[in-house]
C-alpha cells in the first residue's frame, strides 16, 4: 500500500492506450509488443496496453502484452459498462499482475451532456463496474473522468464510494488540461483531508497538456501525496498530449529534497531509447528542443555557456546526458567494423535481436550502407533495424524508381513493386506536380491505394553530405491515419520508401488489403488501359 508516507511514487505508462489515441500515432501488434518490451526494461511499473472493447485489434493487443511481460501490472481501460469490463477481464486474464481500469465522468457538464445521468445514478455507476471488475482481477483502478471540473465534495463521495467497493487505486485526471499546478495540488489535498478511506488504495493522478501544465500539475500532486504518475513516454497522447514520463522522472530524480525523497523505479539511463523507439515507431517526431530527450536538450551553442561547460560541466548543466542515456560518442562504425562490433552497438541501443537477425542485418543493409557511406552513426543503425525489423508486413516492396526532372519540364516516375507471392513485378509511371509526387502517383496507381498526404517532411539523419536522409509522412486512408517513414542516401528513394511503408501500414489492417484490391480491378475495369499515357490523379 503506498500511502503519503510511501516515497515510492508508481509510473503507469499510457503511452499504448492515450498515447495511441494521439492523432497519426496507430501501432500495429508488432509496434506494441517492441514498445511494451522495453517499457518493461525501462522499469515502468504499470502499463495500461489498450482498450479492449473498441476493435479486435486493441483487444489483441492487450492480450498479447500480458502474455508477454512479467515484470510489470498489465492495465486494460473500461468504461463503466458490464460488457467493456467483461473484455478487459478477459484480454489481462494472462497477465501476471493484471488489472482493470474503469472510468466514469463526473463533472457537472460529463454528467449533463455526455451521460445524461443524475449524481446518484453516477455513483451507483460506479460501484456497481468497481464490483464487477473486482470480480474478475483483485488489482482494480477507477478514474472519475474530468475530475478536475467536479464538485469537490462530489469527488470526495466518489472516492470514498470506490476505494469501499475494492478500487485499489483511484486516479484523479485532468482530462482536458484544465487545471492550474497549485489549484490541483490543494484539489489531492483536500481528498486527502476528507476521504475517510484515502489510505487504503494509492491515489494517482493523469493529466493532459492543454495548457502546457501537465507535468508541473504531476509534479505538485505528487508533493500533496499522491504515489501514481500516469504518463507517456515524449508526451504523446490526446490533443496536446499527456504529462512526459521522462520530465516527471527526471524532476524527482533532480530535485529530490523538493518532493521529500519521492522516487520512481525507472532506470533512466534507458528514458532517451525508449523516446527513440516511440518515435520510430508512431512516426511522431521529437522536438529538438523538449526537455530531456530532445536532440538540443544537451547541446550548447552560445558561447559563453560552452565555454563554462567545458571548463566545469555543471555551470550550464543541471543533468548528466548519461543519466538519461544520451551517448556522447558520436562516429561508431565504419566499413572495416567487424559484425561483433555492430552486434554489440546495437546491444548498447537497446536493441533486443537475435543471431539471426544481427546477421541479416549485418550482411544485408549495413554492409550495403558501408558501401555507400563512410562513417555509420547510432541514427543509422537505428534507422537499418527500424526498417528491417520493426516494420510493418511488407505486402509490397519496392524493386526500383527512375524519376525524370527538371526545369519548367513535366516530373515523370516510373516505378516497379512487386506484391507479396506474386512472380512478377508491377511497373507503371505517373506524372506530377514534382518529382516526389509522381513517384506516389505511380505507387497509387500500382497499389490501388489512395493516401491524402497530410504532413511531409524530409531531414538529414546524421551528418556530412554522405548522410542518410529520412522521409516521415502521415497520410489518410479512408477513416484510419497511417505514418510513413523511408531513409536512404537518395532522398527520392527514402521518400518512395516512407510512401510504400504507409501503403503497407495501410493493407495490412484487417480487411484493408481486400478492400482496396476490390477498388483497384473496379478501378482498372472501368478504365482501360493506355500503354504510355499515365494520367495524374488529383488529389
Ligand atoms: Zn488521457
Amino acid at each position: 500500500m503506498a500511502g503519503k508516507a510511501s516515497k515510492r511514487v508508481y509510473v503507469f505508462d499510457t503511452t499504448l492506450r492515450d498515447g495511441e489515441q494521439s492523432p497519426g500515432a496507430s501501432m500495429n501488434l508488432t509496434e506494441k509488443l517492441e514498445a511494451a518490451r522495453a517499457l518493461e526494461l525501462l522499469g515502468v511499473d504499470i502499463i495500461e496496453a489498450g482498450f479492449p472493447i473498441t476493435s479486435p485489434d486493441d483487444f489483441e493487443a492487450v492480450r498479447a502484452i500480458s502474455r508477454e511481460v512479467r515484470r510489470p501490472t498489465v492495465a486494460g481501460l473500461a468504461r463503466c459498462v458490464a460488457k467493456d469490463i467483461d473484455r478487459a477481464a478477459e484480454a489481462v486474464r494472462d497477465a501476471k499482475k493484471p488489472r482493470i481500469h474503469v472510468f466514469l465522468g463526473t463533472s457537472p457538464i460529463h454528467r449533463k451532456h455526455q451521460l445524461r445521468k443524475t449524481k446518484r445514478q453516477v455513483m451507483r455507476m460506479s460501484i456497481e463496474s468497481v464490483e464487477r471488475a473486482k470480480a474478475a482481477t483483485r488489482d482494480v483502478q477507477f478514474s472519475p473522468m474530468d475530475a478536475t471540473r467536479t464538485e469537490p465534495d462530489f469527488l470526495v463521495e466518489v472516492v470514498e464510494a470506490v476505494i469501499d467497493a475494492g478500487a485499489t487505486t483511484v486516479n484523479i485526471p485532468d482530462t482536458v488540461g484544465w487545471a492550474i499546478p497549485d489549484e490541483f495540488g490543494r484539489l489531492i489535498e483536500h481528498l486527502f483531508e476528507n476521504v475517510s478511506n484515502i489510505t487504503k488504495a494509492v491515489i494517482a493522478v493523469h493529466c493532459h497538456d492543454d495548457l502546457g501544465l501537465s507535468v508541473a500539475s504531476t509534479l505538485a500532486a505528487i508533493k500533496a501525496g499522491v504515489r501514481q504518475a500516469e504518463c507517456t513516454i515524449n508526451g504523446i497522447g490526446e490533443r496536446a498530449g499527456n504529462a512526459a514520463m521522462e520530465e516527471i522522472v527526471m524532476a524527482l530524480k533532480t530535485r529530490p529534497d523538493d518532493f521529500g525523497g519521492c522516487w520512481t523505479n525507472i532506470r533512466t539511463e534507458r528514458l532517451y531509447a525508449a523516446s527513440r523507439l516511440v518515435s520510430r515507431i508512431t512516426g511522431l517526431v521529437v522536438a529538438r528542443n523538449k526537455a530531456v530527450v530532445g536532440e538540443n536538450a544537451f547541446a550548447h551553442e552560445s558561447g559563453i555557456h560552452a565555454d563554462g561547460y567545458l571548463k566545469e560541466r555543471t555551470t550550464f548543466e543541471i543533468m548528466d546526458p548519461k543519466a538519461v542515456g544520451v551517448a556522447k560518442s558520436k562516429l561508431v562504425l565504419g566499413k572495416h567494423s567487424g559484425r561483433h562490433q555492430f552486434r554489440r552497438r546495437l546491444k548498447e541501443l537497446g536493441f533486443r535481436l537475435s543471431a539471426e537477425q544481427i546477421d541479416k542485418l549485418f550482411f544485408g543493409p549495413f554492409k550495403e550502407l558501408a558501401d555507400r557511406k563512410k562513417e555509420i552513426f547510432d541514427e543509422d543503425l537505428e534507422a537499418i533495424v527500424e526498417s528491417e525489423v520493426l516494420a510493418v508486413p511488407e505486402t509490397w516492396r519496392l524493386c526500383g524508381i527512375q524519376v525524370a526532372t527538371g526545369t519548367g519540364g513535366m516530373p515523370t516516375a516510373t516505378v516497379e513493386l512487386q506484391e507479396n507471392g506474386k512472380k512478377e513485378p508491377v511497373r507503371d509511371a505517373a506524372t506530377g506536380d514534382g518529382p516526389v509526387d509522381a513517384i506516389f502517383r505511380a505507387m497509387e496507381r500500382i497499389t490501388g491505394v489512395r493516401l491524402s498526404l497530410r504532413d511531409y517532411q524530409l531531414r538529414a539523419v546524421t551528418g556530412g553530405k554522405e548522410a542518410q536522409g529520412e522521409a516521415r509522412l502521415e497520410a489518410v486512408c479512408g477513416k484510419q491515419t497511417v505514418s510513413g517513414r523511408g531513409v536512404s542516401t537518395d532522398i527520392l528513394e527514402a521518400s518512395a520508401k516512407a510512401y510504400l511503408s504507409a501503403i503497407n501500414r495501410a493493407v495490412s489492417r484487417p480487411g484493408a488489403a481486400k478492400r482496396a484490391r476490390r477498388r483497384h480491378e473496379a478501378a482498372a475495369k472501368r478504365k482501360k488501359p493506355k500503354p504510355g499515357k499515365a494520367k495524374r490523379s488529383s488529389r
